[in-house]
């Protein structure tokens, strides 16, 4: 294997913009989607995942999500899915991770979103050893404003735990606007967010960029389409990126990496964090995310080292920061970096 990519393995990692469901195993995935209907339907978007403009292949993405999100179907499952995702976390030597999700009721309300909460939660404990892991409580852009009000108060109960509010989902439903009174109330109690910006190149979608830049979120998820306007404020107001390589090369139909723009941001010392968005939806580790830049653009181990304790100022969880640094710190003396 490649030293460098090698070295991309070894180094501990943090992972910041990962959805739950999006990091199903494809076996697991296969396993629980029961209907064979399903399950050509998955075989046929596999085929056309990367064909077509940037609207057909989000949609390609966001049907494969709710077919990922459509087989977890009660709190097994989610416990499940929760274990192997932080199992294939550590086997990839990530130390730190915030996995985010829309919080979900089984059985018509019966088992109540709460409960959906509690059972991740017990499960990111029981690994507490091994990773530190921590939550993101997504609002849907189609959700209702009372919808979002739950969640938001979904997150304060488990604070210790819940470490931010994220907006995504469809990004033709443009509602940031209608969720404002919820993402200012959150900013009120001090929880941070984080708000997918940015990902269809039409006017709308440019026009709530201004919206969401003036509210300003604690982070930003990728930020492919922008005015240069965007740009030089997003730059100067120094808002975290998270930026996503394979995810973003696929909906903004790029070539490949060197059209990115990370290196922009990268070359500006913009703060920044190379995520997976996800590592089942699009078939890929953190380690082969962060390979991919530093190959592309060329960064030493270094490099990437600093890169990597930059990162780890951007987590929700500050008590956390310290753990990530050592960990770091110690990985450094040990391959003798400095
Ligand atoms: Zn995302």
């Amino acid at each position: 294997m490649d030293d460098l990519q090698h070295f991309c393995e070894l180094i501990p990692k943090i992972e910041l913009h990962a959805h739950l469901n999006g990091c199903i195993r494809l076996s697991t995935f296969r396993q629980l989607l029961s209907s064979p209907t399903d399950q050509m339907r998955l075989d046929t978007l596999d085929q056309e995942f990367s064909l077509g403009d940037t609207h057909s292949r989000m949609a390609n993405v966001f049907e494969k999500f709710s077919l990922l999100r459509s087989c977890v179907t009660n709190l097994d499952d989610i416990r499940r899915i929760t274990r192997e995702t932080l199992e294939d976390f550590i086997k990839d030597n990530v130390i730190y991770v915030e996995l985010r999700t829309r919080p979900r009721s089984f059985h018509n309300g019966k088992i109540p979103s709460s409960s959906y909460v509690e059972a991740i939660v017990e499960v990111m404990k029981q690994f507490e050893e091994k990773i530190c892991s921590r939550l993101i409580l997504s609002i849907d852009r189609t959700q209702t404003l009372e919808q979002a009000m739950e969640t938001l108060k979904l997150a304060e109960n488990y604070r210790t735990y819940v470490v931010g509010l994220d907006l995504s989902g469809d990004p033709n439903v443009k509602s940031f606007e209608r969720f404002r009174p919820v993402f200012d109330l959150a900013k009120q109690i001090n929880l941070s967010t984080t708000i997918h910006i940015g990902e269809l190149p039409d006017d709308e979608c440019l026009n709530e960029n201004n919206l969401i830049i003036d509210y300003k979120p604690t982070r930003l998820g990728h930020f492919n389409f922008r005015t240069n306007d965007q740009e030089q404020r997003v730059l100067k107001e120094q808002i975290p990126l998270e930026l996503c390589p394979t995810s973003n090369i696929l909906t903004m139909n790029l070539l490949d990496l060197t059209q990115h723009h990370f290196d922009l941001f990268y070359k500006n010392k913009h703060p920044l964090a190379i995520c997976t968005d996800d590592s089942g939806l699009m078939n890929c580790s953190l380690s082969s995310e962060i390979f991919q830049v530093v190959q592309t653009f060329h960064l030493t181990k270094k490099e990437l080292y600093e890169f990597m304790f930059e990162t780890s100022n951007l987590i929700f969880d500050k008590n956390m920061i310290e753990f990530c640094q050592k960990k770091l710190n110690a990985f450094s003396q040990q391959s003798n970096l400095f």
